[in-house]
Parts: structure tokens; C-alpha cells; sequence
């Protein structure tokens, strides 16, 4: 048995507050009847509408995958691209991915059906760490560095402190290596600072996601996370 607002957010209908507003306003029925106490307690069987809408209620799923370039971080794609969705044939829960990496970022993307668990990855509140490996065009001076290091003013606004160390460079290509760790997740982030000091990326890589990270995977495959790993991530 499970409270109702946790079956509702874990839809991804709504936060469990916003979950507990919806059940006081109303708008929420269990086999037909409406429902307005919080903490009501539902089973499987138990058919879960929100204004009208059922509810639907699969056994919650947790992937670690590692994506591929060249394909993109949604479940369906206008464009008749390569979808992540691509390379889960054979798992019939409608997964979604934990936020996204670009089209030509490879590395490391979590996929689940539990709503709730993707906000909470996903809201700057949580600052979780993620680290990526950039290959750069060009030798970043110490002094922009710095400038990441601190944060850095790109069109939506200052950047959050982040990690980051020059790992290679070679002068005769005019090529290097960085590596950094940003808790925030705007779109094209990590490329966009580094365009911001005059070392545009080349490619990138996401290497890490909290204390996950790629071992044992090639690209183009996943595992299930495990229970403790869920847990630990909550
Ligand atoms: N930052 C980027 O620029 N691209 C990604 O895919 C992820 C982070």
C-alpha cells in the first residue's frame, strides 16, 4: 500500500505538495469516488484518477546509460533521429531521460519512469555534481580558468563555482583537455563557458553524475541502477 500523494507525484503529475493540494481541492478520485484525506493509502489494484486522468502505476525503474553521440536525449524526435529511447527494445516501462546532454555529447544519462525521482535530480536545489571531460580548441590561460573557477557571465547569467583543471595540452596542436564539475544544468552549459574564455569545445564527454560513473559500459549500453545506488541518490 502507498499514500496517495506519493502515488501521484511518483507520476510525475505533480511534488508531493503540490500532490497533497490537488487531493484536498478535490481533484483526485480512487475507483471513481473522490478522495480529500491526505494520507490515504492505495493498493496496485486501486484505479488513481487527478482531474479526470488516470493515473498510471508501473513498478518504478531506475537506468544508468551510456549515450552515445550522435543521438538525442528525448523520447521522440521530428527530425527521424536516433532517440535514447532507441536502445531500451526491450524494457516496456515508459522511461524518460534524467535531464539531458546534447546531441553531440556523449556519456553518462540517467532514464526512469518515476517522476518525482527525475525533478529531484534535476532541481538546483539539490546541486548534484556532474563532471565532464571537455576537449577544447585552443590552451585556456590559467587566468580563465579562474573565471570558471569562480563563475562566469554568459546570456542567462552568472554561472555557479565550478571545478575545474586543465588535464592535457599540447601547444604544437593548440589542443587540451579540461576536466569540470558543475552542479547546475542549463542548456549547453558546460560549452557555452568554455566558448566564453575562447576555448570552444571540440567534444564532450559527461563522465560522472554524483557518485555514478561509466565502469563496465561501452557506449551505447546500460544497467539497472541498484536499490542502494537509488537510495544513496534520494
Ligand atoms: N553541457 C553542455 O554543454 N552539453 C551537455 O550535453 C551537457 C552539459
Amino acid at each position: 500500500m502507498e499514500r496517495l500523494q506519493k502515488v501521484i507525484a511518483q507520476a510525475g503529475i505533480a511534488s508531493r505538495r503540490k500532490a497533497e493540494q490537488l487531493i484536498l481541492e478535490g481533484k483526485v478520485k480512487v475507483n471513481g469516488e473522490v478522495v480529500t484525506t491526505l494520507g490515504t493509502k492505495v493498493s496496485k489494484s486501486d484505479v488513481v484518477e487527478v482531474d479526470g486522468v488516470k493515473v498510471e502505476r508501473e513498478e518504478k525503474v531506475y537506468y544508468l546509460f551510456y549515450k552515445p553521440r550522435g543521438v538525442v536525449s528525448t523520447v521522440s524526435d521530428d527530425k527521424g533521429r536516433k532517440t535514447v529511447l532507441d536502445f531500451f527494445k526491450n524494457v516496456e516501462e515508459r522511461i524518460f531521460p534524467v535531464g539531458r546532454l546534447d546531441y553531440d555529447t556523449s556519456g553518462l544519462l540517467l532514464l526512469t519512469n518515476d517522476g518525482e525521482f527525475a525533478n529531484l535530480m534535476t532541481h538546483p536545489k539539490y546541486k548534484i555534481e556532474k563532471t565532464y571531460i571537455a576537449r577544447l580548441k585552443g590552451i585556456p590561460k590559467f587566468e580563465d580558468l579562474k573565471k570558471l573557477r569562480r563563475g562566469i557571465m554568459l546570456e542567462d547569467g552568472m554561472t555557479a563555482p565550478a571545478k575545474v583543471e586543465l588535464k592535457k595540452s599540447d601547444r604544437k596542436t593548440n589542443k587540451s583537455i579540461c576536466e569540470i564539475t558543475i552542479h547546475e544544468g542549463r542548456n549547453r552549459q558546460v560549452r557555452r563557458m568554455f566558448e566564453a574564455i575562447g576555448t570552444p569545445v571540440v567534444k564532450l564527454k559527461r563522465e560522472r553524475f554524483a557518485f555514478l560513473d561509466l565502469k563496465g559500459l561501452n557506449a551505447g549500453e546500460y544497467r539497472e541502477l541498484t536499490a542502494h545506488e537509488v537510495k544513496q541518490l534520494r
